[in-house]
């Protein structure tokens, strides 16, 4: 019988096998009975755990520690625990919701935009969320031959010139071992027409373990290299993140922040508003905020448009403006991101522009329209007076 080990005692998480990353993968957690000892679970949880699932479950005791034991609306087990209501497939969603294998000419490449490219490097991650948008990729052990793919989406990348930026995401890439990510990226940067590589990760959020100087030393030689990682709620942002995202930062990687807006997660001004702003004293930028996508099995953690336009108002004006992401939804049917920012143009007609600041007062701007240049009795006035001073 497997003995139980309180995750949750600090002496466990001093421990050197605390530390390792590789302990934390080995002794994750993915069944009812392996949970059991350290949550109290809900009805909802057991049904989500213990009926067939279309998405596998996996947890590291690391992530387990940052769950509140007894509360199941707690924001990481939202994240992490299936909730029975997964077996409810609204008739909207769909097992490709961003519609990325129409646009993948190669496996494991996506090419939609013309000059950069998404780069699915492996099919594993971490930890599975359970709204993740390539649940139809992931975790599933498929037998896709990455190593083979790999090698197919650089030859991709290799003969086509416009392929300016490539984004290596997955799964999760840093889940690799350092000598493939390496390999992936000593051969893209062998690439002359590949300027800038980009990882997105979610390993220095939910195995921070994994961030070691040996790997921080290896990213640095492949700059420019910029990583964004993905934080929904400000209780995943830890001291051992903090070391982990410090040690990326010193290795002059520029860190942004992909965080995916979730009914009882993060769907509240207040929460999102500490959430970017812990994120700056991370060093970490919010680069987007997606809506969450059609994905089977996730409409109890989707909230409306609206709802997450609202949040965005009360981000712009009342916080750093580095602290606010773009509010994007990656279009069903393979559209691509489209921003969905809150519109503060109220009306636009014979160059008067009427605007709407971020306290909600109306302004007005007025355009030098082509026809009527200088009837603008103001510019007539500044006119006369360069003459005046022959400037
Ligand atoms: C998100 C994404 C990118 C990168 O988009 P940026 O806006 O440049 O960050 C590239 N390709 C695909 C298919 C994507 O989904
Ligand atoms: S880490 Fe990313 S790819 Fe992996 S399950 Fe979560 S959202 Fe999906």
């Amino acid at each position: 019988m497997r003995t139980i080990i309180d995750y949750f005692s600090k002496t466990i998480q001093e421990s050197r096998e605390w530390k390792d990353w590789r302990w934390q993968l080995q002794h994750r957690l993915c069944k009812k009975t392996e949970f059991e000892p350290y949550l109290k679970l809900s009805e909802d949880e057991i049904e989500g755990l213990t009926s067939k699932k279309h998405f596998i479950t996996a947890v590291t005791p690391y992530i387990l520690s940052l769950m509140d034991p007894n509360d199941p609306n707690c924001p990481i087990r939202k994240q992490f625990i299936p909730s029975g209501k997964e077996k409810y497939i609204s008739p909207l969603e769909m097992s490709d919701p961003c519609g990325e294998d129409g646009h993948s000419p190669v496996p494991g490449i996506v090419h939609r935009y013309p000059d950069r490219v998404l780069f699915l490097a492996t099919d594993i991650c971490a930890v599975y969320c359970r709204y993740c948008t390539r649940s139809r990729l992931v975790g599933h052990n498929s037998g896709l031959h990455f190593n083979e793919t790999v090698e197919k989406g650089l030859d991709y990348i290799r003969g086509n010139k416009k392929v300016r930026d490539v984004l290596i995401s997955g799964g999760d890439p840093l889940l690799m071992s350092d000598e493939r990510i390496e390999m992936i990226l000593k051969s893209l940067r062998e690439i002359p027409h590949v300027e800038l590589v980009r990882i997105g990760s979610r390993i220095p959020i939910v195995l921070p373990q994994r961030i070691t100087d040996k790997l921080c030393t290896m990213l640095e030689k492949y700059h420019p290299l910029f990583i964004s990682v993905h934080v929904n709620n400000p209780k995943e942002l830890t001291p051992e993140v903090k070391e982990a995202t410090s040690k990326l930062c010193k290795a002059g990687i520029p860190l942004g922040c992909q965080s995916v807006l979730l009914r009882g997660i993060n769907d509240s001004a207040e929460t999102m508003k500490a959430l970017v702003q812990k994120l700056l004293t991370f060093r970490i930028r919010p680069y987007y905020l997606y809506h969450c996508d059609l994905v089977k099995g996730t409409s109890h953690l989707r909230t409306s448009i609206t709802k997450g336009i609202g949040i965005m108002r009360k981000l712009r004006g009342f916080t750093t403006g580095y602290a606010v992401p773009t509010y994007v939804l990656d279009a069903p049917g393979g559209g691509g991101k489209i921003p969905i920012e809150p519109n503060n143009i109220m009306s636009q007609k014979d160059g008067m522009v009427r605007l709407r600041n971020w306290a909600g007062k109306i302004y007005e701007y007025k355009e030098e329209t082509q026809s009527s240049p200088r009837k603008n009795p103001e510019h007539v006035h500044a006119e006369e007076m360069m003459l005046s001073l022959k400037i």
